[in-house]
């Protein structure tokens, strides 16, 4: 590698088909600045199963793969920390790319507080303006975009998961290369020793032709039971949930529907309180038909709804069901 060179950097754990698939998405992003800056894309991954990750990536994608083989499942914050700072100093770095979770999020803003440079966190698109790249983040629960534009500092941003999706070909010309680091030591007292896959039910929403949704608008767990009602005047039907009320415990995990649950197309999809935070929509915006009740007019689900509903739902969905039922 020049030393003179700008890179963009995608990194992230890599030790699994889906992380890869997520890694992909990275470098989606990663490429669109590239291409807007003119510079070369660097992948830099880590984790106890990345090898045969990076060789892969290496070869599909003819880029320079830095890997780091930790020994723990996952690495500590601080240890990847130290290992991104330490790689974006090493060339001359515009920016580096993470996914947008909590713990990467917590990485990035402590690799730039360490490096003098920027972050921005839960990027949704990348244009650019006049001279200036602008980095968009939806703000006030999605109602307002906010555009960061860059400035002379590099950048450590997270982008929002679903927002960047590879379509194309991330290919580059040459053959590319595997570089080993080494793994650092951890700081953990955490010590996790598997995964379990917390469900394998869908609930039915994957087959169904009608999903009828709730977020955290429907107020309470005993409100529930009226969504059901109404999933229940449609054939093949199913019920759906944020990850808000799934949080609350008001439904399992297996009803969530966005980037960190199922993705579903049903012919009509239902929304019922759910204020169109990016990870949710990300999971139903291919579906059919969208109707979203909110009572809140600004509601950013609003914008990517067929028919939109001002109402409160705890009133709309009893007459809803009861008009229903006297046709
Ligand atoms: P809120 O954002 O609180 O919205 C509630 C809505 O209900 C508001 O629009 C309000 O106006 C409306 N409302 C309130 N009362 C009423 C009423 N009486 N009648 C009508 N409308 C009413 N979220 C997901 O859903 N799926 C995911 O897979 C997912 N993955 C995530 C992954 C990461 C890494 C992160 C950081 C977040 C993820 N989230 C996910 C969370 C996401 O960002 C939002 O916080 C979540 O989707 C919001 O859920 P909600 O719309 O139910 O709640």
């Amino acid at each position: 590698m020049n030393e003179h060179e700008l890179f963009v950097i995608a990194a992230a754990p890599v030790n699994s088909d889906d992380e890869l698939s997520c890694f992909l998405d990275l470098l989606k992003a990663a490429r669109i600045i590239s291409n807007i800056k003119k510079c070369r894309v660097r992948a830099l991954i880590w984790g106890s199963n990345c090898r045969d990750y990076a060789r892969h990536l290496a070869e599909t994608t003819g880029l320079h793969v830095s890997a780091s083989i930790q020994e723990e499942l996952f690495a500590s914050p601080r240890q990847i920390e130290a290992m991104v700072a330490a790689e974006a100093e090493k060339t001359k770095t515009y920016a580096v790319v993470f996914d947008h979770s909590i713990l990467m999020c917590a990485v990035a803003s402590a690799a730039a507080m360490s490096t003098g440079s920027r972050c921005i966190t839960g990027v949704e698109s990348i244009e650019i303006k006049g001279e200036r790249i602008l980095f968009n983040r939806a703000v006030f629960n999605g109602k307002l975009i906010a555009a960061e534009a860059e400035d002379d500092r590099r950048i450590f941003l997270t982008v929002t998961t679903g927002a960047f999706k590879k379509r194309d070909d991330l290919r580059v010309p040459g053959n590319g290369a595997v570089e080993l680091l080494p793994a650092g030591a951890s700081d953990s007292r955490m010590k996790i020793t598997g995964l379990e896959n917390i469900s394998a039910d869908d609930c039915g929403l994957g087959g169904a032709d009608v999903i009828v949704s709730v977020g955290r608008g429907i107020g309470g767990e005993e409100n529930i039971k009226s969504a059901v009602e109404l999933a229940a005047i449609f054939k093949n039907s199913a019920l759906g949930a944020s990850r808000t009320v799934c949080d609350a415990e008001w439904l399992p995990y297996s009803h969530q529907i966005g980037v960190t649950g199922r993705t579903v197309s049903p012919r009509l999809y239902l929304a019922c309180g759910i204020s169109g935070a990016q990870q949710h929509v990300a999971g139903m915006k291919e579906s059919s038909l969208i109707i979203s009740i909110n009572n809140d007019r600004m509601a950013s689900i609003f914008s990517i709804s067929d028919y939109i509903v001002v109402e409160d739902i705890k009133t709309f969905i009893p007459l809803l069901i009861e008009a229903y039922r006297k046709r």
